[in-house]
């Protein structure tokens, strides 16, 4: 079997990174990336072997092969991670759904994003969960889901009337009770990122994955914020390549080993030190570049670009509270 690692420098260097002012400056990334990431077995990251998935004993290799393949193109590894949340979500599903979803989406055949970030705003639910007979009706707004066009089905997390979480596979199929609305984006535009809007959309009952507390909730997304941390890596790790430069490469490395490290509680510390390592790699590299790295066919402002997309995405208020406390208040006292 071919190393995982190496496979995906392949893709990266060979591939991806040859190709992302093209990604760059489509209106939606195009689909060969994600079937060479399909091909490659990438779609089964999250997946257990015995659906075809990679079956990876080890978080690490996961998180190494992100950050590889964020750094040959952000737009395509952005569409592609948020398919894993659903792989993994539906190998604990009750055996029907289990059986019925898995072994397509390690595969590829099947592509699937994901709308929870409403669940962080705090106030009432943007998107509700009301009972309607086995199923249930969603009401209200997800603002962001990402690779709308290039993916299947959406795993959407709407709030019940008691607060608890219901998530389901949604068909990412526009109609007259799910409404897609694009957003233009300054980077990742081709990530095809839109708002989805539910008017009472009907939910079957096989298509609930799981109902959570939400308290419970809130407990699995502070201890899951270290996978976004490598999408800021990959730009990194990009830049410190194009610079040749062996002190930022050692202050990723550093980067990666505390965010490998960090507790829940210190993880939005070393969330906003690795964007802001990638910002103050890609700014280096603009400045290096001089005035051509501002054109648009110039890696220099993608990465720019991109390096300041990361720092709203994904975004905690203890990462945003981080990250302004390390831009502004170290510098003003
Ligand atoms: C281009 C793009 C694509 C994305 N794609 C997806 C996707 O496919 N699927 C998905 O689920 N998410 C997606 N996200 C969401 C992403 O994870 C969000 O960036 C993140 O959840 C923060 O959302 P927000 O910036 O809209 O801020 P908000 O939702 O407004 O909140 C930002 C933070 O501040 C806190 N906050 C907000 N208002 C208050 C207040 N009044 N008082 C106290 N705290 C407050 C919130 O709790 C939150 O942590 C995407 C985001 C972007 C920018």
């Amino acid at each position: 079997m071919t190393d995982p690692i190496a496979l995906a420098r392949a893709i990266s260097d060979g591939v991806l990174f040859p190709g992302a002012l093209e990604v760059d400056s489509s209106d939606i990334v195009p689909v060969d990336r994600l079937d060479r990431l399909a091909s490659a077995g990438f779609y089964g990251l999250a997946g257990p072997a015995d659906a075809g998935g990679m079956g990876l004993a080890d978080m690490a290799t996961a998180l190494e092969i992100i950050e590889i393949i964020a750094s040959g193109c952000l737009t395509t590894a952005f569409v592609w991670i948020q398919h894993h949340g659903a792989v993994r979500a539906l190998t604990d599903a009750p055996q029907a759904l289990r059986d019925a979803w898995v072994g397509r989406l390690c595969a590829g055949e099947l592509r699937a994003g994901v709308a929870f970030s409403g669940l962080r705003r705090p106030g009432p639910p943007i998107l509700t969960a009301s009972p309607d007979g086995e199923g249930w009706r969603f009401r209200g707004f997800a603002p962001w889901v990402t690779g709308w066009g290039r993916i299947d089905v959406v795993r959407v997390a709407a709030r019940r009337e008691n607060g608890d979480i219901v998530w389901a596979l949604v068909d990412a199929k526009a109609g007259p009770t799910l409404q897609a609305e694009p957003l233009r984006l300054a980077a990742v535009n081709a990530s095809a990122t839109v708002t989805l809007s539910f008017d009472q959309h009907a939910v079957p009952a096989d298509r609930v994955i799981s109902i959570q507390p939400f308290d419970e909730w809130q407990g699995q997304d502070r201890a899951s914020l270290r996978v976004n941390g490598s999408l800021a890596l990959g730009v990194a790790r990009r830049c410190a390549f194009l610079l040749e430069s062996d002190a930022l490469t050692a202050e990723l490395d550093e980067c990666r080993r505390l965010l490998d490290q960090a507790s829940p509680e210190r993880m939005p510390d070393q969330r906003a030190r690795a964007s802001e390592l990638a910002l103050r790699a890609a700014t280096t590299l603009v400045v290096l570049g001089g005035g051509r790295a501002i054109a648009l066919d110039h890696q220099a402002q993608r990465l720019a670009r991109e390096a300041l997309f990361l720092l709203v995405f994904g975004q905690t208020a203890a990462i945003k509270a981080a990250q302004l406390h390390r831009l502004y208040d170290e510098s003003h006292g």
